[in-house]
């Protein structure tokens, strides 16, 4: 089921009557999400996730703007007819109830002429608790789950009733990191055998970036990009988007260029066929090779052992983001000794932004 979000604007009244801002949660957003697919929303926290994604379910009501499933315009159904599973951060399983009871909770509130039998909601309960995997825990209750275990018996409930369109709102967050990896795999697994069109929202740039068809990158509300994830990691359409993706994040200098070449510092190091202007530089972290003769220079701070590669941890003036983290194999040698070190820059690890709306200018 393909899902479009059409000029959708989610506005919350002021709470307070006298300061009188309103919160804009959502601003005019268009996206597509293709049939099938998984779509991973992303951005830090505040910038309008939760509010997107409760607008698809029905479970808040748009400000402006249409919700188009297929060919339906939705925007005005009630969650229940909308056809929707969602899954939320805190897995709001029943206690006092079983695990196959707890699953099997949304069928036996059908009505009318969707009501099913009791064989026929108990083959749908084994089979949604199979496909994550819990079949063999239908007797627990929730309390004698794992964290795991629990955020499974949540995504079964929400794919019992074999939802149009899945819906998950940082499903993993508290989840340990081990789980949390597990976890995503199944999800990605689960939601490629059943193939239901899926909306993933998290905070976490890795979470989405590794389980995500495609990428759609919030701020403040207002969509910055949207993208196969690798294809956004690599073209980034402003500075706000290159410093949201990549871990270490990517170093960011206040530079320049002039005549044709890219300044940071006195050091010119790349051509750019670009106006003189000011301009802010973007390396990322992993576009650096140790080369004695090459156009960029920092000083040493130390050095972080990561197993297959070193993370140099450097200094330089005209740093503007947190810390210099340059990414190279542990067996290229550096010492702890040197004061300062000197590289080169991969081309297509470079990126250039304007100084007044920090949009990306190409380098071709
Ligand atoms: P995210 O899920 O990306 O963290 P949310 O969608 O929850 O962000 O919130 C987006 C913005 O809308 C935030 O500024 C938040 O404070 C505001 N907001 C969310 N829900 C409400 C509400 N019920 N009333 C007023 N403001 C809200
Ligand atoms: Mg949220």
């Amino acid at each position: 089921m393909e899902v479009v979000l059409k000029n959708l604007t989610k506005i919350f009244p002021s709470r307070n009557r006298k300061n009188g801002d309103e919160v804009v949660a959502v601003n005019d957003m268009n996206i597509t999400i293709p049939d099938g697919k998984l779509v991973g929303l992303l951005g830090p926290s505040g910038c309008g996730k939760s509010t997107t994604l409760y607008m698809i379910s029905g479970l808040q009501k748009v400000t402006g703007g249409q919700i188009f499933f297929g060919d339906d315009d939705v925007t005005h159904l009630t969650p229940e007819n909308r056809g929707v599973g969602l899954v939320f951060q805190n897995y709001a399983l029943y206690p006092h109830l079983t695990v196959k009871q707890n699953i099997m909770f949304p069928l036996e509130n059908l009505k009318g002429a969707d009501r099913l039998s009791k064989e026929e909601m108990l083959k749908r309960t084994v089979e949604a608790a199979r496909l994550v995997q819990i079949d063999d825990l239908l007797a627990r209750k929730p309390s004698e789950l794992s964290g795991g275990q629990q955020q499974r018996v949540a995504i079964a409930r929400a794919l019992v009733k074999m939802p149009k369109v899945l819906l998950l709102d940082e499903p993993l967050s508290n989840l340990d990191a081990r789980l949390r990896l597990q976890t995503r795999e199944e999800i990605r697994r689960i939601q490629r055998e059943t193939g239901i069109t899926t909306v993933f929202v998290t905070h976490d740039q890795e979470e989405a970036m590794s389980i995500s068809d495609e990428i759609v990158i919030m701020k403040l509300g207002i969509v910055q990009q949207i993208g196969r994830p690798q294809e956004v990691y690599d073209n980034p359409a402003n500075l706000f988007v290159a410093k949201f993706l990549g871990t270490p994040p990517i170093n960011v200098f206040a530079g320049r260029v002039e005549k044709g070449m890219i300044y940071i510092g006195s050091e010119a190091f790349l051509e750019a066929p670009v106006p003189d202007q000011e301009v802010y530089v973007g390396l990322r972290p992993e576009g650096f090779t140790l080369d004695e003769n090459g156009p960029f220079s920092c000083k040493l701070k130390g050095i972080e052992v990561m197993g297959r590669d070193v993370s140099v941890v450097g200094a330089h003036p005209d740093l503007v983001s947190n810390s210099l983290r340059i990414i190279i194999p542990s067996d290229m040698g550096v010492s702890e000794g040197c004061e300062r070190v000197r590289f080169s820059v991969r081309r297509n690890k470079c990126f250039i932004f304007r100084k007044d709306n920090e949009e990306r200018i190409p380098l071709e």
